[in-house]
């Protein structure tokens, strides 16, 4: 089968544990350095290279023997630098025959030969494997019309093949037939095959969800079935409900204050005037409707009870002891102030999935009270929380008097969410409006703009939460007392959802009752490598993933109790998604590890400076703030001020260029904290000592070399700690935090507080690898390192292009 091509020399790169079709352009991870070298030398070469299969992961340098026979030619296009490591975007041609490895050093390379395949165009095959394809991609939820008209538009049987093996989740032996069979009928009958079993499963899944479902929906039904009866009627004359009597004996019964009830009348004798159908007399009707509809007087009794509140909260929650505490005593000042209380409203600050909405939630079920949630992520319009007025054709109250609608209570608990996010370009102003509703000296009064009446909001309970502080009005912010939830370290993450996440995931699936163990690895595993995340909601997402598995094997008979292991979330969750340890692979000059606080919780924050003959310029790319900038000017002016020191020529700043880099991304909220670790890039560049890669910093730095405090650490060590970070490095005067950080972080990281940049200096940095920089010299100090800032929409950041 195989055409007399010459054989040529090609650089290979091996993938372990996965497998790549010809026919499209995608993204290949790039672990090893010997892949980062060949992929760059065939970049240089015009981008041809060899994708093979390792037949077994675990090895380093696989030769022959360690390789599929069948591989794929391709050219790479590019290389991105992702939050997931190094990725090069190729595209795949064809199927080769690899016929010998010449070189294992520094990269593989070796020869290949054409191939030619058997291949068939077979229009019934292809609408049966379509049709079976279109109904596993509604089963998984996703319909992509992009993925069905590429499918449709493959030719041959081969073709097709390969397009939906690379789209679909295969077993590693399976992508490796499918990647050595040179049919390609053959080929897509067994990917025909994979789809058949998959919709059947999916078929027998969602019989079990429709099972349990079934109950919630007939009351739906019922429901559905009253509301139409009711819109017949109506069409028919025979309103009997919304009659002006009918109104009359509502609005007599729906407790309203005097004043309401005065004007609620005197609308309803406009209404008579009207007579039945013109528009006026349905825009009246409804905002009777609305006002018989609020909880004017209803009201829950609450539960004052500390003991019952506080086991309420552990009930729902793990760790979180100083939220609790909080909780606990704002209840107990409730139960002594009694009605009165005109308290600080609880603002919960956190980046997402560390249970603030749940807190809130656990809150009003401890107190007995009803709970309802406002988004206000993205409100920009003062009418969304104070209502439209009523000459507005559509008009209907704002989102408080629509909650407590819902509410069907005066007292609810109400849920601010996202009260960082409502926006700044002012129709009206939305932040003015909500200071009126959380001021207890004005909210027994708020007045929607629909309504017209005045009604009291003192009984409620407000609750915000918010991502960061910095974007809260500061009139707003003083109402508040903040709580602050910086996220979990991976013990607390696997303890919750241990003992909460997946009961909640197993109820959610209709197998609450069925035993099921997870082990410590596969928790890990689902932690380290699934997961990047302060919170726990892709874990709680990911844990619902492997429940979901779970339930087929029991609707298919099987009984429990079942284990996970790690093999199993492998399995499941397919290949690893975050890589989880060191951030950078080597000590290098010039690349620091800064810690940053912003509205996702605490990250590592690599700074990276880079020298060039010039005439003492700075440049600064990325996402450095104004901040930022001030920060590096003054990292700067230490290492001019201190160059004899430092064992530097100081006429040496007025020969090069400074190139100061932070990637996008990772815009930090508090700029002036990364001096430390930008000073310390700064002086490991110049005297060529690379800086050690298992150090963090954080801290501000003055013109002296003086480390300043800052805020956030235990968001930031616990970000350090997830990053595999072994030292940190903090302002000495915030040595006194220290105790409050979490346990396993105390206990793993070397803490290391520093008054003094001197002090910085001399953990971090490393011998120096060659004489300190002299004038002149400028472009050989430092390997010069291309950093374009990302193009639009591209998480990645460029390393290296070609076209
Ligand atoms: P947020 O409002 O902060 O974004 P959520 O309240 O939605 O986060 O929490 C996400 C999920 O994680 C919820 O299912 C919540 O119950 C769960 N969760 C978060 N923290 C804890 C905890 N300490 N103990 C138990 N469950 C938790």
């Amino acid at each position: 089968m195989t055409q007399s091509h010459e054989l040529r020399p090609i650089p290979v790169v091996p993938l372990r544990g996965g497998v790549v079709f010809p026919g499209v352009t995608t993204t290949v991870s790039i672990g090893r350095r010997s892949s980062l070298a060949a992929v760059q030398a065939a970049i240089e070469r015009g981008g041809d290279l060899l994708v093979v299969v390792q037949r077994d992961a675990e090895v380093e340098t696989p030769g022959m023997e360690d390789i599929f026979p069948i591989a794929v030619l391709a050219t790479a296009r590019d290389m991105l630098r992702t939050p997931v490591g190094i990725q090069m975007l190729v595209e795949l041609h064809r199927r080769v025959r690899l016929e010998s490895i010449e070189r294992m050093d520094p990269f593989l390379i070796g020869r290949y030969e054409e191939l030619a395949e058997e291949d068939a165009i077979d229009e019934g095959l292809k609408l049966e494997t379509i049709a079976y394809l279109e109904q596993y991609v509604e089963s998984l939820g996703e319909t992509n019309q992009q993925v069905m008209t590429m499918t449709r538009s493959s030719e041959t049987t081969g073709q097709l093949a390969d397009y939906i093996a690379g789209l679909i989740n295969l077993s590693f032996e399976v992508e490796v037939e499918l990647l050595t069979n040179l049919n390609g009928r053959v080929r897509l009958e067994t990917v025909l095959e994979f789809l058949r079993q998959e919709v059947r499963i999916a078929d027998i899944r969602s019989k079990i969800q429709q099972d349990a479902r079934e109950g919630a929906e007939k009351a739906q039904r019922d429901f559905m079935l009253r509301e139409q009866m009711k819109a017949i009627r109506k069409e028919l004359g025979d309103d009997a409900e919304s009659g002006p009597e009918d109104l009359r004996a509502k609005i007599e019964n729906a407790g309203m204050p005097p004043k309401v009830l005065e004007r609620a009348l005197s609308e309803l004798k406009r209404l008579e005037y009207q007579g039945g159908q013109s528009a006026e007399a349905s825009v009246i009707r409804t905002y009777l409707e609305w006002l018989t509809e609020l909880p004017w007087t209803a009201e829950t009794e609450d539960n004052l009870d500390i003991t019952h509140v506080r086991e309420v909260l552990d009930q729902d929650h793990y760790g979180l002891e100083d939220v609790k505490e909080r909780i606990v005593e704002y209840v107990a000042v409730r139960k002594l102030a009694g009605k009165d209380m005109k308290g600080a409203i609880i603002n919960l600050n956190g980046p997402p999935g560390v249970g603030k909405t749940s807190i809130a939630t656990s809150v009003a079920r401890a107190m007995g009270r009803e709970m309802v949630r406002i988004s206000l992520g993205g409100v920009r319009d003062e009418a969304e929380i104070r209502g439209h007025r009523r000459t507005y054709i559509g008009a209907i109250p704002g989102r408080i008097i629509r909650a407590l609608r819902d509410a069907k209570t005066r007292n609810p608990v109400i849920v601010l969410d996202e009260i960082d996010k409502v926006g700044t370009d002012w129709r009206g102003d939305p932040a003015a409006a909500l200071l009126e509703v959380l001021d207890p000296e004005q909210n027994h009064s708020f007045t929607d703009h629909y309504l017209e009446v005045p009604f009291d909001l003192s009984q409620v309970i407000f609750i915000t939460t918010s991502n960061q502080l910095s974007t809260i009005p500061a009139a707003l912010l003083d109402r508040m007392e903040t709580i602050t939830m910086p996220g979990y370290i991976e013990d607390e993450k696997a303890a919750i959802a241990r003992q909460y996440l997946l009961k909640k995931q197993q109820d959610a699936n209709g197998i609450g009752g069925v035993a099921v163990n997870i082990e410590d690895e596969a928790l890990r595993s689902l932690i380290r490598y699934y997961t990047l995340e302060a919170g726990v909601r892709q874990l709680e997402r990911s844990l619902g993933k492997v429940v979901r598995k779970l339930a087929v094997k029991v609707a298919s008979g099987e009984m429990g109790p079942f284990t996970v292991g790690e093999a199993d979330v492998e399995e499941i969750m397919g290949p690893r998604k975050f890589s989880y340890g060191l951030i950078e692979e080597m000590d290098e000059i010039g690349l620091v590890t800064g810690l940053a606080v912003n509205s996702y919780g605490g990250n590592t924050l690599p700074i990276e400076v880079s020298l060039s003959e010039g005439n003492g310029r700075i440049t600064l790319t990325g996402s450095l703030g104004e901040v930022m900038q001030e920060s590096a000017q003054a990292a700067l002016t230490y290492a001019r001020a201190n160059a004899r020191t430092l064992g530097l020529e100081p006429a040496l700043f007025d020969k090069v260029n400074v190139h100061i880099h932070v990637p996008d991304g990772a815009t930090p909220k508090d700029g002036p904290s990364a001096g430390i670790a930008m000073a310390t890039a700064i002086i490991s560049a110049f005297t060529r000592r690379p800086v050690r890669r298992d150090v963090a910093m954080t801290g501000e730095v003055t013109l002296r070399g003086k480390v300043l405090p800052i805020g956030g650490l235990k968001s930031k060590t616990i970000a350090a700690h997830r990053a595999g970070i072994k030292t940190v490095l903090l302002p000495k005067d915030n040595a006194k935090d220290i105790p409050e950080l979490p346990e396993r972080v105390r206990q793993d990281l070397e803490l290391i507080p520093v008054g003094h940049l001197d002090e910085v200096i001399a953990v971090a940095l490393l011998e120096p690898v060659g004489p300190p920089m002299k004038v002149g010299e400028g472009e050989k100090v430092v390997e010069p390192v291309v950093v374009v800032p990302p193009a639009n929409g591209s998480s990645g950041e460029r390393i290296g292009r070609v076209n």
